[in-house]
């Protein structure tokens, strides 16, 4: 591993108070927080701080956007038209945004440039593409009736979301929300508030009318119950833990019934067999566990190796971890910057804690990387069991675990065993053991023969308590449509 030097790089800061009907207002309170660089530990600046009381503001911009004639009475395919404009000041302002997402979340700038950014521009031209595409169908009913379908906007709908793809966690609520002519009060993620608002600015200058979108810094329990809670806001669609998936969901329960989505955590399995090409798959299983920090809701995180090619896998798989570039986050070459958060930091390292009290093997890592920032150094456990907290529980962090596996039978039992649902992988050359496994694999996606495979067009959610409904593609624009059956005499 290198240690690099750690220069505070600078980074243009655009807006930090908070999207109100098109408007940068500081909070009802006039309290601000704190935004931390997590490689420094230094303070970036401050935000504004949402409560309940500018949810309400905010939801009350978007409730008279909703139903004022300008977004309600504007074309889809002018809709359509906004969403590209604002692909492509994003696109304009790929550098600028890539910078203050490295430097507010700590993810390599290597990635924030050339996925997360790729990935945002293509998420909001996809869905500006839907937008005049959003079509109901003619029902033959029996009489003498006319009968269509209109797939309408649900209305006023809350995002929250979580801080390990903030820009594309945006992206991924706003696109297929707006293409489909739904208003948006959007809370970021405390940790992680500054790119979300820089695209606030850009989405004015995009021309959408006041009150189409709001954005709010704030913390969960404030601010985002607040959402949760909101008689007057028609959906939620929230992505982070599962604990808060089930607040979410009682909170929609209590007051109004309103819809939600939720993507939540994940222990995802991913299976090699010994017939695999077992070069490809000890990078593939690395990526899929140490990419992004290791903070991946879908991160194949339970990875079980067939004993056969076992004692091969776990020697690779180690040199591959101690070869990792971890670093300062603005390097080229950084391939692994800090955690977050010092709470992201302590529960990672409380989670290697318990690894090695429980029994498991560690191969290498194990402890902070440096003296300074939340960095962990790659961490490969071996001689996992099942009933370990490392191979139960959603570490998020750069912490791989390696399960044993013989009997083909017992597997996808074993897989099976939590109660989570969101993505499995499967490495093998044999394509019926591929498929067969897949299906029988309860997860929302499944990957063959590689791993963070997405794409905008395909949908991604979780089974179990991983989630309900899907982003992403034509079933992510679904989510926010509510289905009119008109009836006519004829
Ligand atoms: P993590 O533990 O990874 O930070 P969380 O589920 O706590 O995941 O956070 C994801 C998002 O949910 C953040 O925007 C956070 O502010 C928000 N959040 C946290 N608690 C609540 C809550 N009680 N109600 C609504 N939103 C919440």
């Amino acid at each position: 591993m290198v240690i690099a030097a750690r220069p505070t790089q600078k980074v243009k800061i655009g807006q930090t108070k908070l999207l109100i009907n098109n408007e940068w207002v500081e909070s009802v309170s006039g309290k601000r927080f704190e935004t931390i660089n997590p490689a420094t530990e230094e303070v970036i600046c401050d935000v504004a701080e949402a409560d309940k009381d500018d949810v309400d503001k905010a939801v009350a911009a978007a409730k008279t956007a909703f139903y004022g004639s300008e977004w309600r009475e504007m074309s889809a395919r002018k809709r359509g038209e906004l969403l590209y404009k604002l692909a492509d000041l994003i696109e304009n302002h790929k550098e600028e945004l890539a910078r203050l997402e490295t430097l507010d979340n700590g993810k390599p700038i290597a990635e924030s440039l050339n996925m997360d950014l790729p990935f945002v521009i293509e998420t909001y031209r996809y869905y500006a593409g839907w937008a005049d595409k959003i079509q109901g169908k003619t029902i033959p009913i029996s009489g003498s009736y006319f009968c269509y379908t209109r797939h309408e906007p649900v209305g006023v709908v809350g995002q929250i979301i979580p801080w390990n793809f903030p820009l594309l966690m945006q992206a991924w609520k706003l696109a297929p929300a707006l293409a489909a002519g739904n208003t948006v009060v959007l809370k970021t993620a405390e940790q992680t508030p500054l790119s979300a608002l820089r695209v606030g600015e850009l989405i004015i200058e995009a021309g959408f009318p006041p009150g189409v979108v709001n954005i709010l810094s704030g913390y969960g329990p404030t601010a985002g119950a607040a959402i949760a809670n909101h008689p007057d806001i028609d959906k939620v669609a929230f992505t982070g833990s599962t604990e808060v998936g089930h607040l979410i969901m009682e909170a929609a329960a209590k007051t109004n019934l309103k819809r939600i989505t939720l993507e939540l955590g994940g222990k995802s399995p991913n299976i090699v067999f010994a017939d695999a090409d077992l070069d490809k798959a000890i990078d593939g299983c690395h990526n899929a566990l140490f990419f992004n920090q290791g903070q991946c809701c879908n991160a194949g995180s339970r990875l079980f190796v067939e004993e056969k090619c076992y004692d091969e896998f776990v020697a690779k798989s180690v040199e591959r971890a101690k070869q990792r570039q971890v670093g300062d986050p603005f390097a080229s070459n950084t391939q692994q910057g800090p955690q977050v958060d010092r709470e992201q930091f302590d529960k990672v390292m409380h989670y290697i804690e318990s690894g090695m009290r429980q029994g498991a093997r560690m191969l290498c890592g194990g402890h902070r990387f440096g003296d300074r920032g939340y960095f962990i150094e790659p961490t490969v456990f071996a001689d996992v069991q099942d009933e370990m907290t490392i191979a139960q529980e959603e570490i998020f962090g750069p912490v791989m675990s390696i399960i044993k596996f013989k009997d083909i039978d017992e597997l996808v039992e074993r897989a099976n065993k939590t109660i989570y649902g969101l993505a499995a992988g499967i490495w093998t050359q044999n394509i019926s053991q591929a498929h067969a496994v897949a299906h029988k694999i309860r997860a929302g996606t499944v990957w063959i023969n590689c791993y963070h495979a997405f794409d905008i067009a395909a949908p991604f959610g979780g089974f179990k308590q991983s989630g309900m409904g899907r982003e992403l593609g034509e079933y992510g624009l679904q989510q926010y449509t509510e289905v009119k059956t008109v009836t006519v005499k004829l």
